[in-house]
């Protein structure tokens, strides 16, 4: 195993405020890599400027700050780095084509995905995969897509454990640039791992599905991979549904340090972490100075974070 410094990351879309799902994550991978001793990075993944906002951007940056959570780095917009993402896409072109089927031409004849994992969450309903009907075309649309390998192939999930999958069974040839030119975000998540030396990649179980695509795609663009992959469980609401924006998941408030110290407790109380009680009422850095001595995976293993 590589002896390169850690090098954690947390890569939060700004579709919307930071609620207690996303600070679970940043505070989950903000431990993790303090307690070995690593380096941890901010990257705002705004390629999709469609759905992304810079107040968004501005706000997650404000409470990331409010909460103590301070980069080791500079903080990489993905917005202000379309060319790096075409030149590797340039590097991948024997790998690509062109396609211009839409939604609504394959409601027939998609093929459905193989999951390969039993995670029983709703939310990771895989897409069809597409039929390649593009594939042999010379066709000079905007929208590409990334033929993936047809391999069986594992990686080992330092909380889920030994994941098989199959990428070309699970994902198919994924979209790597959108009619409207964005580069999808598992080209540029991959390419900024890459570039900016990731060595330890903590975050949302949804993301899992992609993990195999995006050792693909770094190992074939000749990217350092990242060495060790997390994905934590979900955070679920009382009915057991995801808690996200999409479920109207409150924006958290860091506006001051008392409330910043029960959103602290609170997260690492849904991290399994069992910070004990007195610890509460302590300043936001004694909180996370403790939460970084006692950092701890086991508890995480096979958990269904929930909501107390
Ligand atoms: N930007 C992704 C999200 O907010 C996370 C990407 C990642 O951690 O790989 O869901
Ligand atoms: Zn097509």
């Amino acid at each position: 195993m590589s002896q390169r410094t850690p090098i954690g990351r947390f890569a939060p879309s700004p579709t919307g405020h930071l609620h207690l799902g996303s600070l679970t994550t940043a505070l989950a991978s903000y431990c993790h890599i303090k307690s070995l001793g690593g380096r941890w990075l901010i990257r705002i993944e705004d390629v999709d400027v469609e759905r992304c906002k810079p107040t968004y951007t501005t706000s997650i940056l404000q409470d990331l700050e409010n909460l103590g959570l301070h980069t080791d780095g500079e903080i990489l917009l993905q917005s202000t780095r379309t060319a790096i993402y075409e030149e590797y896409l340039n590097r991948l072109s024997s790998l690509t084509y062109h396609c211009t089927c839409s939604r609504k031409d394959l409601s027939n004849d998609c093929i459905p995905a193989m999951s390969f994992y039993d995670l029983n969450i709703k939310d990771l309903n895989l897409a069809p995969i597409y039929p390649r009907r593009c594939l042999h075309k010379a066709l000079t649309h905007n929208k590409i897509r990334l033929c993936l390998p047809d391999v069986l192939t594992a990686f080992y999930d330092g909380i889920q454990g030994v994941i098989w999958d199959n990428p070309a069974r699970s994902l198919g040839d994924v979209v790597a640039k959108r009619q409207n030119n964005i580069i999808n975000y598992i080209i540029a998540c991959t390419i900024d791992d890459g570039l900016q030396n990731i060595s330890h990649i903590m975050r949302g179980l949804d993301i899992m599905p992609m993990t195999v695509a995006q050792l693909f795609i770094a190992k074939t663009c000749g990217l350092p991979m990242p060495d060790y992959f997390y994905h934590l469980p979900l955070l679920m609401n009382a009915d057991g549904q995801k808690l996200s924006k999409q479920n109207l998941a409150t924006p958290i408030d860091t506006s001051t340090p008392d409330k910043v110290s029960d959103l602290l407790f609170t997260a690492l109380s849904l991290l399994c972490q069992n910070p004990p009680p007195e610890l509460q009422k302590e300043k936001p850095n004694t909180i996370l100075v403790w939460a970084v001595e006692n950092w701890d995976n086991t508890p995480l293993r096979g958990a269904v974070l929930g909501v107390r």
